[in-house]
């Protein structure tokens, strides 16, 4: 807890699945968490790997549940990866969740010349992801890009295999190395810390990932905060690699703990 003692917050990221939410459920006292914090004037994003649904859906079930938010606080890897395959003039095979095709309106996707993959839960079919497989294989400059690269993620309180795990058996059987979007990259902490005119220093993040979240948090300088709740294990409080600044109960306590070291 003592990372947080003395410092200065002025902006908070935070996960959304497993710590606003498991499954379709508001996780207790975390609604009224998050109206504390507007409360307080901290700046709030919603910095999330979700790939299951548009921005625009997330946003409608959040505040279908309670949560004081706007569409454009939430930030997930998808808007950033559309930017890059225009940008780099990639024509995608998309292995996704059909919810999220949408926002890839307006890409051209004929004659694929990078394979991207998300959560796309049960269309991770042999089929599909051999499908994947066989187009990285034929090109001449595989490149595989990853929504994210989670191992597993609590869904209405049941672990459940998320996109690295298929990331994984890609990249194993086509011998490259996939381009990550998403938390832990770097880049997608420090854009939306630009975004939010916030330094690291200043920044917490909450999560329940103690690796994507607590770990690529801390990796960019913000304090990183693991929450007991989602797919947390208590086997993540003796990771060999990542030690988080705090770890909390709940949202409702890492935001109490926010809000008394700013006093
Ligand atoms: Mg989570």
């Amino acid at each position: 807890m003592s990372a947080l003692e003395n410092s200065r917050v002025t902006g908070v990221l935070l996960d959304v699945s497993g710590v606003l939410k498991d499954g379709e459920t508001a996780i207790p006292g975390s609604v009224e968490a998050i109206r504390k914090l507007r409360e307080a004037g901290l700046t709030i994003r919603f910095l999330t790997n979700e790939t299951q649904m548009t921005r625009r859906k997330l946003a409608a079930s959040l505040i279908d549940l309670g949560f004081c938010l706007q569409e454009r606080d939430i930030i997930p890897p998808c808007p950033a990866l559309v930017t890059l395959l225009k940008r780099e003039n990639m024509r995608p095979h998309l292995l996704v969740h059909p919810d999220i095709l949408p926002e890839f309106d307006g890409i051209d996707k004929s004659n694929p010349n990078c394979v991207v993959v998300s959560d796309a839960a049960d269309n991770f079919t042999y089929e599909n992801l051999n499908e994947a497989f066989r187009v990285l294989i034929n090109m001449e400059k595989p490149r595989l890009f990853s929504l994210g690269r989670g191992k597993y993620y609590s869904d209405n309180g049941g672990l459940t295999l998320d996109v690295g795990a298929f990331t994984a058996a890609l990249e194993y059987a086509a011998d490259i190395k996939a381009e990550v979007i998403g938390k832990p990259q770097p880049e997608f902490f420090m854009s939306v810390l630009r975004d939010m005119r916030v330094e690291p220093q200043e920044a917490v993040m909450i999560g329940d990932d103690i690796v994507g979240d607590v770990g690529g948090a801390q990796n960019c300088g913000l304090t990183g905060v693991l929450v007991r709740t989602g797919k947390y294990r208590s086997s993540d409080e003796k990771h060999p690699t990542v030690h988080p600044d705090a770890i909390v109960d709940d949202l409702a306590q890492g935001v109490d703990l926010i809000l008394k070291s700013r006093k």
